[in-house]
């Protein structure tokens, strides 16, 4: 099977030989799996994925979402997809059995959701659907676990987060959404909410909304925010479909890409009677959206790893195929024979920094769902506070850089294809556009990284940004005794490690000073330097592994790198060889061209400048 999604060779080097998947087979609550469960379910993730996915990536894109007396159809090629979707088990798969999952790690899904990302805009429909659903598991009542959760866990119910409004985007305290108590204990809610994705389609028969709005009387800001469940039909006491509720979708945005979703205006209560439940206790609404927020957060930055993931292969197709121009050696001789661009250092620079930043970014989100699995196989509650607070930490990293990397690599992918980048014949155009929409929703980039310097930098004394440092040592030092080729690497993935934490130390000592500033003006930066350091240290991590295997497979056949003639006819003719020569190269590339900008970041940070703040409005030019 061709794939040009993702390279199902470093998604097994990260399971199996980095992280270890198989050894979670046999603890509570994987106790029943296999690794050859694992592996049947991501075979058939790449397989659903190629054949059924990838071809309605550009047919939903074309036909788009449309707005038909007051409800919304989406393009005609989802409603098969959903349906097999459901079938497959891809939603849910891994939640605990009882409510309908499969209860297998959530690493393996989220590779699984790396592969089936490739038509993000189809995977936010039953994506929110899971996630509303959770909230209800997590806040909701047995009635309304028995009524909405276990329909929306199967995806025959579908769900939305409705957070937005036209006052109220990053400053989601300002909204003005308002709840009104009925005599039965239920609520009625009138307000608009704006960009709400899947707030209307025709793939379920239900939708059911979680809602954030303020009780009347409830205090101004996000203390008085709480949670409803706002369903699109009302459901009778037999389970069966009531009047559909007071809400209308006012229009569907006409967006620059991701059009497959439709993003809707929508008003409730026009007439006074928008039915809404209560959802967990009044005014914790903000608080428990989280849950559904820091997971939608990943899946942005699952969205961003697929984006990047299929332009880096669709740039390395491109260019083994397209000759143009001869081979350096030859550049003044007009008859020399023209080669393929791959042969070019511009071409392989562009492809080496895509390649190691993809790959990087593919183990940093597949860590995070590794430390999630640790959380369920572990009952020490220390350790489960260690792992769940390294997750907590990556969250806004995760969501950021992923939705940045994404970008950036289609953008570079869109230069290795010259001018056909540029053209809808070819898949970049649309991936680059369709990503964009990563770095602004679930909270814009800037947001992330207020959070990530603001709240997860300092949370519980800084004991998980510390977990997390200690344990980047910890796969360092592991490196450094295994004494082979890449000591360099892991010496200078290392020092930038110290770099970080002293950078943590910076800004603690700043806030003791009053400084806030210094932090809040630099928190972007912060957040790129280190995603940065936090990639050289996972792709040194993975080359020390890599080394390792490459030493024995040379040392079977005989070969040493001095010996270059055999060494090179060995990487050719050994493709394990050439993967874990090519895992050596993305970390000797990053350490030696990306990893210094780190350093350079916290130079520019520890000047304290303050230019941005001081200068005048009127300043910054006309108007
Ligand atoms: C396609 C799409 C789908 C969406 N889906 C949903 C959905 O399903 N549910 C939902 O509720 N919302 C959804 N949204 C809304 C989205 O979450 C918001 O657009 C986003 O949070 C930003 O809010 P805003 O657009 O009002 O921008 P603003 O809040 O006006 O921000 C504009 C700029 O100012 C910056 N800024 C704002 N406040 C601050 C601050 N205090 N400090 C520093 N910088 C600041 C921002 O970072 C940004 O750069 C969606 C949006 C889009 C485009």
């Amino acid at each position: 099977m061709k794939n040009y999604l993702v390279d199902p060779r470093d998604q097994l080097f990260v399971l199996y030989e980095q992280l270890g998947l198989d050894k979670l087979c046999g603890i509570e609550p994987f106790e029943d799996h296999t690794r050859e469960i694992f592996d049947m379910v991501l075979n058939e993730a790449e397989r659903y994925a190629v054949e059924v996915m990838e071809p309605t990536i550009k047919d939903g894109e074309d036909e788009g979402c449309r707005l038909e007396d007051g409800e919304v159809k989406v393009p005609k090629s989802f409603h098969p997809l959903y349906e097999r979707y459901c079938e497959g088990g891809w939603i849910s798969m891994s939640r605990e059995p009882s409510v309908g999952g499969q209860g297998l790690p959530y690493l393996l899904e989220v590779a699984s959701r790396e592969l089936l990302n490739c038509n993000a805009a189809f995977c936010a429909y039953p994506g929110l659907a899971e996630g509303a659903a959770h909230l209800i598991q997590q806040f909701g009542t047995e009635r309304q676990k028995n009524v909405y959760m276990e329909k929306m866990f199967s995806g025959a119910w579908s769900g939305t987060m409705a957070l937005t409004e036209p006052g109220a985007g990053s400053d989601v305290g300002a909204l003005t959404s308002t709840a009104k108590k009925q005599p039965d204990g239920s609520y009625t809610i009138t307000g608009t909410k704006i960009f709400i994705t899947g707030g209307d389609h025709d793939l379920t028969e239900n939708i059911i909304n979680m809602v954030l709005a303020r009780i009347e009387g409830a205090p101004a800001g996000t203390r008085g925010i709480s949670l409803f469940l706002v369903p699109k039909y009302l459901v009778n006491d037999d389970g069966s479909l009531g009047r559909r509720n007071d809400y209308t979708i006012g229009g569907i945005e006409q967006k620059m890409g991701f059009t497959g979703s439709a993003t809707c205006l929508m008003n409730f209560g026009d007439n006074g009677d928008c039915y809404a439940e209560l959802v967990g206790e009044e005014n914790k609404g903000m608080r428990n959206m989280f849950v559904l927020m820091n997971e939608a957060r990943i899946s942005v930055g699952i969205q961003g790893l697929a984006a990047a993931s299929r332009s880096y292969l669709n740039a390395l197709k491109y260019s083994r195929e397209r000759i143009q121009g001869a081979d350096l050696a030859n550049f003044r001789n007009p008859e020399a024979p023209r080669v393929p661009i791959i042969n070019h250092p511009d071409v392989r620079r562009m492809l080496l920094w895509m390649k190691s930043h993809t790959e990087a970014l593919r183990a940093m989100i597949y860590f995070a769902a590794w430390c999630e699995d640790m959380v369920r196989a572990t009952r020490d509650t220390v350790e489960q506070e260690k792992w769940h607070g390294m997750v907590e930490f990556l969250t806004p990293l995760i969501k950021s850089h992923g939705a940045d990397i994404g970008f950036q690599v289609a953008d570079q992918s869109i230069m290795v294809h010259g001018g056909y980048g540029y053209i809808k014949e070819y898949p970049v155009e649309q991936i680059l556009r369709d990503v964009k929409v990563a770095a602004i929703f679930e909270g814009t980039n800037g947001i992330q990284a207020l959070d990530l310097v603001g709240r997860k930098l300092g949370q519980k004394q800084g004991a998980h940004f510390a977990d997390l440092v200690e344990y980047m040592k910890k796969t360092l030092n592991t490196g450094m005794e295994s004494k082979n080729g890449v000591v360099p690497l892991v010496e200078a993935a290392q020092s930038a490690v110290n770099t970080l934490e002293e950078m943590g130390a910076f800004f603690a000592q700043c806030s003791k000073e009053g400084k806030f500033l210094v932090p809040i003006s630099n928190a972007s930066p912060f957040l790129n330097m280190t995603a940065t350091i936090i990639s050289a240290w996972i792709l040194v991590w993975q080359a020390t592994i890599a080394q390792q295997k490459l030493d024995s497979l040379s040392q079977e056949k005989g070969v040493t790198p001095d010996d270059w003639v055999n060494w090179a006819k060995f990487i050719d003719d050994t493709p394990d060889a050439a993967f874990y020569a090519g895992k050596i190269a993305s970390a000797t590339y990053f350490i030696k061209n990306i990893l210094p900008q780190a350093d350079a970041i916290a130079r520019s940070i520890k000047t304290e400048d303050m230019s941005l703040i001081e200068i005048a409005d009127s300043s910054f030019g006309p108007g």
